[in-house]
């Protein structure tokens, strides 16, 4: 199968390759589509945001569409930043306002947090599959590591025993909540023989 992946971020892209890579015969991202297009996230859950980019770019290219939306949820916030976590500092999506205004608004208070990521899958026959995924950690008063990207370099993890900037991408794709979501995906592609399915 042949498959479209609805995002133009980077990073979230090679953690996608990663897991489902040798899996499709070829996938693309919106780069190698030459789409460029911001979808507005107009849901109010990670699953209907999740849906809504896999469906556009499956009506704008007729491939089988992947898409992810995923979010950092803090327990002393009640659950925000949540879907608003890229734009948590404003509508420019700026990593280094987003952790500083986190750090501010989580001064003094219980640091528990996770990550929470669903992955849709839209197909041509109109058949929809989502997969979900979680990570459990706890956030640092202040930024460790380079890697990753977004809220990585605060988010602590015990299962690690690092931040997710100071893992590697495999380390960090083996517990993140986008990898465990990845994975999910990969049981419903093989449960429902995708793979056959050109
Ligand atoms: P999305 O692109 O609408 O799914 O927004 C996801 C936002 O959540 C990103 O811009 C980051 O701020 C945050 N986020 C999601 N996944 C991760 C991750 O793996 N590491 C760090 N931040 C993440």
């Amino acid at each position: 199968m042949k498959i479209a992946i609805a995002t133009n971020n980077r990073k979230k892209l090679k953690e996608i390759r990663a897991v489902l890579g040798g899996f499709f015969e070829e996938m693309y991202s919106l780069d190698d589509l030459g789409i460029a297009v911001e979808i507005e996230e107009t849901g109010s859950t990670l699953t209907e945001n999740a849906l809504i980019k896999a469906r556009t770019i499956l009506h704008m290219t007729g491939l089988a569409s992947l898409a992810d939306d995923s979010g950092l949820m803090c327990d002393a916030l009640d659950g925000a930043p949540g879907v608003y976590s890229a734009r948590y500092a404003g509508d420019k999506h700026d990593d280094a306002a987003n952790n500083a205004l986190l750090l501010k608004n989580l001064a003094g208070k219980d640091r528990s947090a996770h990550f929470s990521s669903v992955i849709a899958l839209a197909l041509p026959d109109g058949r929809e599959f989502t997969a979900e995924g979680r990570v459990d950690g706890i956030i640092l008063d202040e930024e460790r590591g380079e890697g990753g990207f977004g809220y990585d370099p605060l988010f602590f993890s015990p299962e690690l025993g690092k931040t997710f900037a100071e893992a590697s991408p495999e380390e960090k794709n083996s517990v993140s909540h986008r990898g465990r979501a990845l994975r999910a995906m990969e049981d419903v592609v093989v449960r429902e023989k995708l793979q056959n399915d050109k």
